[in-house]
């Protein structure tokens, strides 16, 4: 059964006949070339130092393929760069379910975060010649990017708690501060990183204070002090940087969008890059599904007499995770229709729903199938260690859950309350008309 004809009904008007050929075309990719390729990937870069300077063979080959089959780019519209591939977020989005089932196949088809998030804001927001020096490469897979938001010092799911000082001295800004978590700035692809920080600490509007700005890697001043480590996995060579800035300068065409626009490119930027990170966790739980599916029915490996698939536990493990996926991959699909109607704003309701929902979803399958392997699930004789210790990040990388959950909770009560109080009181009183017209008489007390 091809990708495109398991497209959920309610998905399907909304997919062009274009789309539905990538997809297909998308899936034989993934599920021929790079989910075979990963452990090549792996094997390349080897042990020790190395990891951070090898780009493996295998990537540079797939990317090949991937441009020659015309699978590149998908995630980027038409709406903010003419190269871009002109899928929508539902199209894209059911593509990016089917490339989160391999570790390698996003970057193979230029479709990685944080290089989408990063391209979206330059297309959106860079001016010709910052796309010119920055975006172009990007767009053909040239280089890569990291985006430096949070700071090892302040509480960063509160963005407006960043420190790190960009002061503007001549025609330059100098920078000063220091940054943790910055994906992909192991890379020695990695030539560009967005900074953002404060170019106005002291404006009453606690929103205006912060800009950001194009710093290049390896720039004076730029110290990389050590990668982190997720679970033990160091994510090389991509990986994540904590980093230092002394009085390390840049001219002031460096500013993206002008000074004291740093939300709204933060804004701008997260909406669709957490349907694409929910959607490639759907394919991760998808493909966790296939693995446990797999080890219930080995013959080789039967408790008690019979297969795990005979037990009935088992049996259910797997309807539950069913039920599961396809109810997730429909909160993402819905975010992602809201989205293509109007954009990330309208949906900001949706896009919460997918971003805390599917990792938790995910986990709890991954789990299932990690415990129906019993020890060789936690080993790295399977993928599904390392699906969960990079899905677990998902519940705080990009927001945690709870920051998503209070304006979640927010937005649906404020915009709920005043309307189902006047209608909860308008059915008592008519309740209480009726009683009395029909002979009762009851009264609530609420
Ligand atoms: C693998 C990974 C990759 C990442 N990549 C990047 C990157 O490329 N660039 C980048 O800038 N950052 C990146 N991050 C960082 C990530 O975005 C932050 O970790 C996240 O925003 C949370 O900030 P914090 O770690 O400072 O947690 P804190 O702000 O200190 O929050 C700690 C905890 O407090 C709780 N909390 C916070 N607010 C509330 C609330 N309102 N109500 C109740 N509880 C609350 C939550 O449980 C939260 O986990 C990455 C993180 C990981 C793990």
């Amino acid at each position: 059964m091809s990708a495109s004809s398991r497209i959920p009904p309610i998905a399907q008007p909304f997919v062009s006949e274009r789309a539905k050929k990538t997809l297909d075309l998308v899936e034989e990719f993934v599920e021929k070339d790079c989910i075979p390729g990963d452990a090549v990937f792996s094997a390349e870069l080897g042990e020790g130092e190395k990891r951070w300077q090898t780009t493996p063979v295998i990537m540079e080959q797939l990317k090949e393929k991937a441009k020659k089959l015309g699978l590149w780019n998908m995630f980027l519209s038409k709406t903010h760069f003419k190269q871009g591939a002109g899928f929508s977020n539902l199209e894209y989005g059911l593509m990016a379910e089917i490339l989160g089932k391999s570790k390698i196949a996003s970057e193979a088809t230029n479709n990685a975060a944080p290089d989408t998030g990063n391209m979206e804001v330059l297309a959106k927001y860079g001016n010709d010649a910052q796309k010119q020096q920055w975006l172009a490469p990007l767009l053909e897979g040239k280089i890569r990017s990291a985006f430096l938001m949070t700071e090892p010092d302040v509480a960063s799911s509160d963005a407006t708690n960043i420190e790190l000082d960009i002061r503007r001295e001549g025609n330059e800004y100098v920078l000063n501060g220091s940054k943790w978590w910055s994906s992909g700035a192991g890379d020695p692809r990695c030539q560009i990183y967005l900074v953002m920080g404060k170019t106005d600490p002291n404006n009453s509007d606690t929103y205006k204070q912060q800009s950001v700005v194009l710093v290049p890697a390896g720039t004076r001043g730029v110290t990389i002090n050590r990668m982190l480590h997720v679970y033990g996995y160091d994510d090389a060579p991509h990986g994540h940087g904590h980093i230092t800035f002394e009085n390390v300068r840049v001219p002031l065409s460096a500013m993206v969008l002008g000074e004291g626009r740093g939300f709204e490119i933060i804004q701008g930027r997260l909406g669709p890059g957490r349907i694409h990170h929910a959607m490639r966790t759907i394919g991760a739980a998808e493909k966790a599904l296939e693995w446990m599916i797999n080890r219930i029915n080995d013959d080789r490996k039967q408790t008690f007499g019979k297969p795990l698939a005979s037990h009935g536990v088992i049996l259910e493990w797997v309807a539950k995770s069913r039920i599961e996926v396809d109810s997730a991959r429909l909160i993402v699909l819905n975010a992602a229709i809201k989205i293509d109607q109007g954009d990330a704003k309208a949906a900001l309701k949706e896009i919460a729903q997918a971003k805390v929902l599917v990792p938790q979803t995910a986990l709890t399958i991954i789990d299932r199938a990690v415990q129906a392997y019993g020890a060789a699930g936690v080993c790295q004789d399977t993928p599904l260690a390392y699906l969960w210790a990079g899905i677990r990040t998902l519940r705080i990388a990009d927001g945690p859950d709870e920051v998503h959950l209070q304006q979640l909770g927010r937005r649906e009560n404020r915009s709920r309350k005043d309307a189902i109080a006047a209608k909860l009181k308008w059915q008592r009183e008519e309740s209480d008309r009726l009683l009395l017209a029909a002979g009762f008489k009851a009264k609530s007390h609420l």
